[in-house]
């Protein structure tokens, strides 16, 4: 059997329910990420490091709830925190304890965070911030940085794929395209005469660099950058949605004692459920107030939103935030990730297949097809000699498909050509992903 042939005669369960996904969804899926040639998977239930798909096989995930998962799936405090609360109501539309609860534990792990406001999803969190940085300064553009990933909404789509200057972006007004600027990959320089010229509001970036660490940031940029817009009076939002409590109890600012004037969150800041958040300095964040100054509530910066702060959620993030504020939860995702790349790198350098893996915290990329040049079978951060563009994408879609095919065959989920760890990986699950990626890349080469 080819790969492909034993990928669908192991699922046909779900080549079953695909198709039926046809005739519900446009190309059969609910995101775009979870397009997959010739199918995708079907999973029934998913507990700690593993799920199980509607055909019965066993996989050691790594798209863990497309990185909200840092606890792994089903984490028996956040199960019951949520059962506890789903008894008491789903929506109250008042306020509710566990809503303070969240923010003061946002605030704690991110003293940058003075006031939060609460969203649905990490893509209403960066629309909120860029919202705000516009009000607050008075400017009406965006700075972002090609390759960097903050949601579907139109501010944040230009610059995301390669080319990385793609324009224009199918139903994106052109009015929203001229309102937001795009850097090229890590070029402070560009940043510097740009924002000289007065008329930035914000720079907004993954603090990882793009795509949690595919395209790493030098040593020293987001110092670099800090200064450059507090010179400029731009305001500073660190796209924490991955990296908030990932790469440290703090995120990244935690981790770097740097402090954004505004950070979006998502994913683990919600325990696993939909929700997202916007904090930050408190003068900014007092434009979302009300006053007893009507001509102040017409200009005030507006934030509905049905399922802001809502309980379900609420309590999930309670109950996840007290567990990833301990480091040791971090260290052993981290220690795990690093174990994995290593290992990968070292099946590479083994058999001679070009190729490499990379990436920090507790993440991991793939890109076969390419060299670089600091690889030796070790475990390497920042790839070097090899292009932007190869590291946000990773490898070739052909690659991709049959890779993420042969891994799955193997009983391992791949996601996005990489993927994320948690808490519930354990040397074992590493071991047995690191000879699986030898079986694949084998097969692949034969
Ligand atoms: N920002 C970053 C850095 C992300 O990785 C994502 C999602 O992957 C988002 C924003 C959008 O978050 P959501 O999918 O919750 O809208």
């Amino acid at each position: 059997l080819t790969i492909e042939e034993e990928y669908r005669a192991k699922h046909p369960t779900s080549q079953a329910r695909y198709e039926r996904a046809l005739r519900d969804f446009p190309s059969g899926v609910t995101h775009d990420v979870r397009y997959q040639k010739p199918f995708p998977l079907y999973v029934e239930r998913a507990s700690g490091a593993h799920k199980w798909d509607v055909d019965g096989n066993e996989l050691i995930d790594y798209t863990m709830g497309h990185g909200a998962l840092l606890l792994g799936h089903a984490h028996p405090q956040i199960v019951e925190a949520v059962q506890v609360q789903i008894r008491r109501g789903t929506h109250y539309g008042a306020g509710h304890d566990l809503e303070l609860e969240w923010a003061e534990r946002i605030r704690e792990l991110k003293p940058s965070c003075e006031r939060v406001k609460f969203t649905a999803s990490g893509t209403e969190a960066t629309l909120l911030a860029m919202r705000l940085a516009r009000a607050y300064t008075g400017r009406e553009k965006i700075l972002k940085f090609a390759g960097h990933f903050h949601g579907w909404q139109d501010y944040a789509l230009p610059g995301e794929k390669p080319p990385f200057d793609a324009q224009p972006i199918p139903g994106v007004p052109r009015a929203v395209l001229e309102s937001v600027v795009v850097a090229p990959v890590n070029d402070l320089d560009f940043v510097e005469r740009r924002l000289a010229e007065g008329d930035i509001a914000a720079v907004i970036l993954e603090p990882s660099g793009a795509s949690w660490a595919s395209i790493p940031l030098p040593e020293g940029f987001l110092h670099r950058l800090r200064a450059i817009t507090e010179r400029t009076g731009t305001l500073l939002i660190f796209d924490e949605v991955i990296t908030g409590f990932r790469w440290s109890p703090g995120g990244v600012q935690g981790l770097l004692g740097i402090r954004p004037d505004l950070t979006t969150m998502a994913k683990i800041v919600a325990g696993g459920l939909p929700g997202g958040a916007v904090g930050g300095r408190a003068d900014i964040m007092a434009l979302l107030e009300f006053r007893d100054d009507p001509e102040w509530n017409r200009r005030r910066v507006a934030h509905p939103g049905t399922f802001n702060a809502n309980p379900l959620s609420a309590a999930a993030g309670c109950a996840c935030l007290q567990l990833v504020a301990d480091p040791a939860v971090q260290r052993h995702a981290d220690a795990m990730a690093a174990r994995l790349r290593r290992g990968m790198n070292h099946v590479l350098v083994t058999h001679g297949i070009p190729g490499f893996v990379w990436g920090e915290s507790s993440v991991f990329h793939i890109a076969l097809g390419h060299t670089c040049t600091n690889q030796r079978g070790e475990d390497i951060r920042m790839p070097e000699g090899v292009s932007p563009i190869v590291l946000k994408t990773g490898m070739s879609p052909a690659l991709a498909t049959t890779l993420y095919q042969a891994m799955v065959n193997e009983g391992v989920d791949l996601f996005h050509g990489g993927g994320l760890l948690s808490v519930a990986h354990t040397p074992e699950d590493i071991d047995r992903t690191i000879e699986a990626f030898e079986r694949a890349v084998l097969r692949m080469r034969d």
